[in-house]
């Protein structure tokens, strides 16, 4: 098919080199890196795969993390709760399938903190199966190739998208071309002003240079003195990586740290942030005192 040639043409100049992207790369990396690339991003991950991979250079070493160690070693990457359910998945893998990473994208679903994007990466940069990835990069291009879009912030249902992946996939090549379309959509297909000039599929795309630039306003997360919940959440655990292993804080302290000057209203705001962490398991609690989990 032409679009398919011409694209990855076009990637084979352009492409943008991770260590996750290496030539016969082992499923355990790409297992870890997928994780990791969920919410982070791509040069945050760049940085921290190696050093996480020296930690863990097995999935016999990282199935037998504690909870401290994976938040420690989890540092700068956020969402915390992944490192949790990535030495989970490790741990599924060594007791139900011998250590060997499933290449079936059915039997990935079933390993914790796996959902339907990174069972289909997975499959497909793993083991190079020809399976439908759709992440918000892909889901973009493809909206755009697939019928006229008339402004930059309309995607098309999934529905359509997997019978037009399904249509245009290569055999053989599903991993190459699926790390083009990613790499076409994070430099030239952009969420807003794309450059079709610069595009080697403007001539086959309905959506070359036609759609008004707009912008949706995303739901609004809970947020706590004008910032996301999550990040003053990752406030206390980096505050309690701090800690020597095993030793306690004063909640009190935790608070100054955290809060600086503060209502009665506020204190009790984080009391309840360090309580969730600790049904979360990301943190330890005695009385007054709190350490990060074993
Ligand atoms: S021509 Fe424009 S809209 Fe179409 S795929 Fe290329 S960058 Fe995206």
């Amino acid at each position: 098919m032409e679009l398919t040639q011409t694209l990855i043409d076009w990637y084979k100049h352009h492409a943008r080199l991770f260590p996750w992207r290496m030539k016969n790369v082992h499923p355990y990396v790409v297992l870890v890196s997928e994780t990791m690339l969920q919410q982070t991003q791509t040069s945050r991950v760049a940085e921290k795969l190696p050093l996480f991979l020296e930690v863990f250079p097995t999935i016999h070493d990282l199935a037998n993390a504690s909870n401290g160690t994976m938040l420690r070693q989890w540092q700068g990457m956020g969402y915390n709760s992944r490192a949790l359910r990535l030495r989970d998945a490790a741990k599924a893998i060594v007791n139900v399938h011998k250590g060997v990473i499933p290449s079936d994208p059915d039997l990935l679903r079933r390993l914790p903190g796996i959902g339907p994007y990174t069972s289909a990466a997975i499959a497909c940069f793993a083991f190079n199966k020809r399976v439908v990835v759709l992440d918000v990069n892909i889901r973009r291009v493809y909206s755009r190739l697939v019928a006229r879009q008339t402004t930059t912030a309309d995607v098309v249902d999934d529905d359509t998208l997997g019978a037009f992946a399904e249509s245009i996939i290569p055999l053989r090549r599903s991993s190459l071309w699926h790390h083009a379309v990613m790499d076409l959509g994070a430099t030239i297909c952009t969420a807003h002003n794309p450059k079709c000039d610069a595009c080697p599929l403007s001539s086959m795309c309905p959506s070359a240079f036609v759609m008004q630039n707009i912008t949706r306003t995303k739901p609004q997360e809970p947020m706590f003195r004008g910032q996301p919940q999550r990040i003053w959440r990752g406030r206390i655990v980096e505050a309690l990586r701090g800690v020597q292993a095993g030793r306690y804080i004063t909640i009190s302290a935790l608070r100054k740290h955290i809060l600086g000057e503060h209502s009665e209203t506020e204190a009790r705001w984080l009391e309840d942030m360090i309580d969730a962490l600790v049904r979360a398991g990301h943190v330890t609690r005695s009385g007054q005192k709190a350490r990060l989990a074993d």
